[in-house]
């Protein structure tokens, strides 16, 4: 049943410090950025909050600052603006990949990092990127800011480690990866407009041969999106050479097997998500070793 929409109220100061004032009045106070999220459970008749305060206009949240060793993007920043952005496209692919895949282009010009983050679906799109790319988050309220790596923010399903008063302000992404091969690839119904079954990001160093470096993000593969940290150290320093693929593929495979631990819903079942989490990372060695 659709929500009854007097029963909501919604604020907009026309600041981020006013807003951040309302929020550590207000315990109430749920903010809503592109309400792609948000509006979708409104008209299902399932949004419990109902006192509302719009940060989509506050044009501090909405940046992208590039700098020699980051770059980083404000709560506000769009999947659009992600899309475009040529610092982002050439020094974060996966990262540009994962925002252009997210919904139609109607969401990608509403929906925001923040929004996507915070929503905490462990299927979200930008997650495995962000996590293999070790980003990092600032936080605000009131009284001030406060920083995490954005591995840490995830509790449970669902559960973050926002407090009630704060917003995600930005997320820095570090952006020389130009050593680094990737790999990005998610799995859905379709090809457009679905939400991930599973997805995997990842990026790898080799020299001489040799994996120096691994980091692979998930979606969809625990309750949170995650770092598969069990398969980075089967696979790290590890030889990457035709005839030791066979061997590595095996040992990728039976450490996600240790790590994974994914859902049932209604998009799959979590028996299928295991299976084809394996198959793609599977994949990106044989990448890296062509
Ligand atoms: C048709 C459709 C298709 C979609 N497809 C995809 C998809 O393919 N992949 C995918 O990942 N998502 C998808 N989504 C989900 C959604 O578009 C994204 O999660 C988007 O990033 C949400 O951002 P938003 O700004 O619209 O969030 P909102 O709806 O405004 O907010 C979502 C949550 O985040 C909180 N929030 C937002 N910004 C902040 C902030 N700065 N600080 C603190 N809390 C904040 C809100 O309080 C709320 O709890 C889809 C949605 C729709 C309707």
């Amino acid at each position: 049943m659709r929500s009854n929409v007097t029963e909501y109220a919604l604020v907009a100061p026309p600041t981020l410090p006013e807003t951040l004032k309302l929020l550590a009045s207000d315990s109430d106070l749920t903010p809503i950025a592109g309400g792609t999220e948000l509006m979708v459970a409104l008209s299902a008749g399932r949004l419990p909050q109902k006192h509302l305060v719009s940060i989509n206009h506050l044009r501090e949240l909405r940046f992208i600052d590039v700098h020699p060793e980051t770059i980083t993007l404000g709560s506000g920043t769009t999947f659009t603006d992600i899309r475009r952005h040529e610092a982002i496209a050439e020094d974060l692919p996966l990262l540009t990949q994962a925002a252009g895949w997210t919904g139609s282009i109607a969401n990608q010009n509403r929906g925001t990092l923040g929004g996507n983050i915070v929503n905490a679906s462990p299927a979200a799109d930008t997650p495995p990127a962000l996590l293999a790319y070790g980003a990092t988050l600032t936080l605000i309220s009131a009284a001030g800011m406060r920083s995490m790596p954005y591995g840490m923010f995830h509790l449970g399903y669902k559960q973050t480690a926002l407090a009630p008063d704060e917003l995600v302000y930005s997320v820095t992404v570090p952006r020389n990866w130009s050593a680094y091969r990737t790999y990005i690839r998610k799995v859905g119904t379709r090809n457009a407009q679905a939400i991930s079954k599973v997805a995997i990001a990842g990026i790898a160093r080799i020299e001489n041969s040799t994996i120096s470096d691994i980091r692979i993000g998930a979606a969809s593969l625990r309750e949170t999106p995650a770092r598969c940290t069990a398969t980075e150290q089967a696979l790290a320093n590890q030889p990457l050479t035709a005839a030791a693929l066979p061997d590595l593929i095996a040992a990728a495979r039976s450490a996600l097997a240790t790590e994974a631990r994914p859902i049932d819903d209604i998009r799959s079942t979590a028996k299928y998500r295991a299976a084809v989490a394996a198959n793609l990372v599977e994949e990106f060695l044989q990448q890296l070793s062509s």
